[in-house]
């Protein structure tokens, strides 16, 4: 066992963890984070050859369960309606993300006020701004000012113009104007146009198994080479075992496994978790010790709980003419926000958005029209998917999940990763609110492909596979018996302990997490750096 000292140790080098790095990078400490997966070539990409959608179902599935890769971690995810989507690499799950990258809106952070349901969050959007827009820079963020679901003041600030709507998007918004609903151009984390030595996306849709044209902006293209020339050390094919502590009960470093399945020690003063909110809670509850039998800065029992998802509808309307939906970022173009805030009237509390979906390939197409039931397998098969092959438009209705201590992440008794460290097991029940929101979401989704001239509409709802977006269990807020971390991330039982991915959100909002992850961790990395005088009082 080899044993060397950082100042800081990063643990996971996704979306939240590269943000951090790049951040603390210009304290000159010793930074060092351990990822257990590696790079990922943009020449190993599946989207540079044909056979891109085979890759999909295989070694780029969004389940490590299916892909096993031997960096992944299997997931038992069978008590949940929800699967886990994920991907272990710099990078992290940005590799595979659709990058749609709205922020939150102002009520998220004051849902226990404004609605009397959730809590309130330690902290709020104006102060989050002007991280939001700092990020917005980072990533290369496309979008256009002006969305009148957001305060005009303070502005939000894009680093590029939007995404091009296409003629599905142009569809779906002409659906959207004869009903009156509001839509705006999204929030895209891809470069519209050439951008800080990346070039620009070339609409090639592949999207959701990386970019090989790095127009997309995973974080092993965005925030890790510039964290790296100024300084980090990023160890790849690392997996932490668990957190270790002293005698004084503060972290004090790590026990991980290299490449070689070799057992190392690294030591360091401040430990910085980022292994998204099912990492985390997997890692801190397998870090067990004389101080805490329970699970590292677990005192409140609130590690592990409270797990929100996004739980997903998605509307397909079937179209008569082609809708080039191929062309672009499927999961970039157009968002509404039509019914993010809670209305009585409707049944539920809190709400949803839509954000639009381009066309599926052809091995989707056929597969999804065989689970629609519109296509089957064998005589016919193509005859019945060519009508529908670049004739579909969707949109996903993206529902706000309400915080519930029974979802949760524990320890599998038995199953464990290739180290044969513990895996998580994943426990989750949809509420009744969601099931409510879902339901009105998906029949306004049938409204609007009517509306925008579908003669079909397929649902699906919830979608299984949607356990991507993955929040709340280790929470922040100000009282240590009901929430893990400070309003600046900092463990309430461990004071050199941070943690800055989606695991501390208090509410999930309606909207993808990534940009706010992203913002929370740059305002932690800003806090970190203003108290290193004082980060163990
Ligand atoms: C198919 C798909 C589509 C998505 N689309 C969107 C979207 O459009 N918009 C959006 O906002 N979000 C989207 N997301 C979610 C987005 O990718 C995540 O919100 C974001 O990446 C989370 O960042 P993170 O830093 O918390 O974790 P991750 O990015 O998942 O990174 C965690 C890292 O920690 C590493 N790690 C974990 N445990 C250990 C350990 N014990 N030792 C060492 N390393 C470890 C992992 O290998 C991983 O690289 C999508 C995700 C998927 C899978
Ligand atoms: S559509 Fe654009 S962002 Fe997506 S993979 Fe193609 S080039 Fe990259």
């Amino acid at each position: 066992m080899s044993e060397t000292v950082a100042d800081v140790l990063i643990i996971g080098a996704g979306a939240s963890g590269a943000a951090l790095a790049w951040s603390l990078a210009e304290t000159r400490m010793h930074v060092v984070c351990l990822e257990q997966g590696g790079w990922i070539e943009s020449s190993d990409l599946p989207g540079i050859a044909t056979d891109w959608e085979v890759r999909q179902a295989a070694d780029f599935n969004f389940s490590p369960n299916t892909r096993g890769r031997p960096e992944d971690y299997p997931v038992n995810d069978a008590e949940s309606p929800i699967a886990i989507s994920m991907f272990n690499a710099v990078g992290g799950s940005t590799i595979l993300y659709a990058a749609h990258f709205p922020r939150f809106h102002p009520s998220d952070f004051r849902v226990r006020t404004v609605d009397g349901v959730g809590d309130d969050w330690p902290l709020d959007y104006e102060q989050l701004t002007p991280w939001y827009n700092l990020n917005s820079r980072m990533m290369g963020v496309s979008g256009l000012t002006g969305d009148p679901a957001y305060p005009a003041d303070p502005p939000k600030e894009f680093a590029l113009p939007p995404i091009r709507l296409g003629r599905l998007g142009e569809t779906l918004a002409r659906g959207f104007n004869r009903l009156g609903w509001h839509w705006w151009p999204s929030d895209s984390a891809i470069a519209s146009e050439d951008y800080e030595g990346r070039a620009g996306c070339i609409n090639a849709g592949t999207c959701l198994v990386g970019c090989p044209q790095g127009a997309k902006a995973s974080t092993d293209v965005t925030y890790w080479p510039i964290a790296i020339r100024r300084g980090v050390e990023l160890r790849t094919r690392a997996r932490v075992r668990e957190i270790t502590v002293g005698p004084d009960g503060m972290a004090d470093g790590a026990v991980y496994y290299d490449a070689d399945g070799v057992e190392q020690r690294l030591r360091a003063h401040v430990v910085i978790v980022a292994c998204n909110g099912i990492g985390t809670p997997r890692l801190l509850l397998n870090s067990r010790s004389k101080h805490f039998p329970d699970g590292l800065a677990n005192r409140s029992g609130l590690v592990g709980k409270n797990l929100m998802f996004h739980p997903y509808g998605i509307i397909t309307g079937v179209f008569d003419e082609a809708l080039e939906g191929y062309k672009g970022p499927p999961g970039c173009s157009l968002m509404s926000h039509e019914f993010y805030e809670t209305d009585a009237a409707r049944g539920f509390v809190r709400g949803y958005s839509f954000e639009m979906l381009r066309g599926f390939g052809p091995v989707s197409t056929a597969l999804y029209g065989v689970a629609g039931g519109r296509v089957f397998p064998g005589p016919g098969h193509h005859e019945g998917v060519a009508p529908m092959i670049d004739r579909t438009a969707g949109i996903a209705a993206i529902c706000e999940d309400l915080a519930e201590p029974e979802n949760c992440v524990t320890i599998d008794p038995e199953l464990t990763d290739s180290d044969g460290i513990p895996a998580p097991k994943v426990t989750y029940r949809l509420s009744e609110n969601s099931r409510r929101m879902l339901d009105h979401a998906v029949a306004r989704g049938k409204e609007l492909m009517e509306a925008a001239g579908a003669r079909d509409t397929l649902t699906q709802a919830p979608l299984m596979m949607a356990g991507w977006h993955l929040m709340g269990t280790a929470r922040m807020g100000t009282d240590p018996r009901t929430s893990v971390v400070n309003d600046w991330g900092r463990a309430h039982d461990v004071k050199n302990l941070f943690i800055v991915d989606g695991s501390i959100f208090v509410t999930a909002a309606a909207v993808n997490p990534t940009n706010t992850i992203q913002a929370l961790a740059l305002h932690v990395a800003d806090s970190i750096k203003r108290n290193l005088g004082n980060l163990f009082d």
